[in-house]
């Protein structure tokens, strides 16, 4: 008798939890997935470095479920300065989008000072949901070969 009525309020318990769940899960599936981002070159062959007044080739694999609204691409000095430099996408190929393979140059100025410096790539979806990537980056005098990492 009391194991029968223990079982009966555990099954009601299970149940409102359940429900609980249940309910949740269908708030939960109005809602997209935040957008995924996977930093692959930021510099050519991932070398993570640039050089004052050439460009930064950046790419990247973005998916938004909820469909890309904006990227924003930040970089800014690691120490001891606060130079920055900043590039936003709001409209164009990458925008309204769920799947898209970011490949853009980004230019450098020359008057960029060398050194470590911390990049940003930031995805904004049509919900208002971001996610960043983050990466180091490495300003160097220029090396001379530049014209052979041309590319489109
Ligand atoms: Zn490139
Ligand atoms: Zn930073």
């Amino acid at each position: 008798m009391k194991n029968l009525f223990f079982k009966g309020i555990s099954c009601a318990l299970i149940s409102i939890l359940s429900l609980g769940f249940v309910a949740c899960n269908n708030d939960d599936d109005d809602k997209a997935a935040a957008p995924v981002i996977t930093l692959t070159e930021v510099g050519h062959d991932n070398a993570k470095q640039a050089h004052p007044g050439y460009d930064l080739h950046l790419e990247a694999d973005v998916v938004a479920e909820g469909l890309i609204a904006r990227i924003d691409v930040e970089i800014h000095q690691e120490e001891g300065g606060s130079f920055e430099i900043e590039q936003s996408y709001t409209d164009g190929t990458y925008i309204g989008v769920r799947n898209t393979e970011f490949h853009e140059h980004i230019e450098i100025p020359a008057d960029a000072p060398l050194g470590e410096y911390h990049l940003h790539f930031t995805v904004t979806d049509k919900e208002g949901q971001q996610t960043t990537a983050e990466s180091e980056l490495t300003l160097v005098e220029a090396d001379g070969d530049e014209d052979e990492h041309e590319e489109e």
